[in-house]
């Protein structure tokens, strides 16, 4: 994305282009190193004095900023946060099972009722972003606007599933804290959900606003 027309702003100012990795000015810089979703390489880019033929200019002139704002984070929003499923999905097998083999006071921790507890939680958690994300996507499929269902399904799935992954640390005890097991893992990847595709603080802003505009 690069600004095409000061004066327009995001408003008709901005436009995409593809860059090819041997363009005059683009570079790769250095490796970041995440807590989390570590199989998806994350590293630096620079853009200095990059210069791009007119022929990679993607979509109409003045246009990049609109396009990425109503559909590509639509969509991307409406996806990203299906692997959350995913994770509560993976989060409550290792849970349920670690729970009925898990013996403390003479009995498997899944019959105390705080486990249980935080078993249906993690049930909800899943269940309800389930039906939020689909919500979204079954607009997406449509052809319709699916923004405030968009952010209200990246916003709540990303939260329940940090939260959800917190809670199965916690049912593991001692042995959730270790890199011996899934939950671990699932702990710093479902971090990223909150920050990527828009933060939460973005999220809610993007709800607000439109519910101030008139949406319902
Ligand atoms: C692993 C990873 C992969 C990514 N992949 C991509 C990708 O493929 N494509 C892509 O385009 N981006 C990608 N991103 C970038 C991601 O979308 C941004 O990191 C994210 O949108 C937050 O922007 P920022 O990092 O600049 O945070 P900042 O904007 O600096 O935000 C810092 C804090 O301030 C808050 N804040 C900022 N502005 C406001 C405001 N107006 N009101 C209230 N609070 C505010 C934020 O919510 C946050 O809490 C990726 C990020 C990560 C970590």
């Amino acid at each position: 994305m690069a600004v095409t027309d000061k004066e327009k702003g995001p408003k008709g100012g901005i436009s995409t282009f593809i860059v090819e990795k041997d363009f005059p000015g683009f570079k790769v810089g250095k490796h970041l190193d995440k807590m989390g979703c570590r199989t998806s390489p994350t590293s630096e880019l620079f853009f200095e004095d990059c210069e791009v033929p007119e022929k990679n200019l993607l979509g109409e002139l003045g246009h990049g900023f609109i396009a990425v704002a109503k559909e590509s984070l639509e969509w991307e929003r409406s996806v990203m946060v299906a692997p959350h499923i995913g994770l509560m999905e993976a989060n409550l097998e290792d849970c349920v099972a670690y729970a009925k083999e898990r013996k403390q006071f003479g009995q498997p921790i899944a019959n105390f009722q705080a486990i249980q507890h935080k078993l249906a939680d993690i049930k909800i958690a899943m269940d309800t972003s389930r039906m939020m994300i689909y919500r979204a996507a079954w607009l997406k499929d449509q052809g319709r606007p699916a923004e405030m269902e968009a952010a209200i399904a990246k916003l709540f799935s990303s939260e329940v599933a940090s939260k959800a992954a917190s809670e199965a640390v916690q049912i593991f005890g001692g042995y959730g804290y270790t890199r011996e097991n899934r939950v671990e893992r699932v702990f710093r990847d479902s971090k990223l959900g909150e920050i990527g595709g828009g933060t939460s603080e973005i999220q809610r802003m993007i709800i607000s606003r439109m519910l101030l505009r008139g949406a319902r």
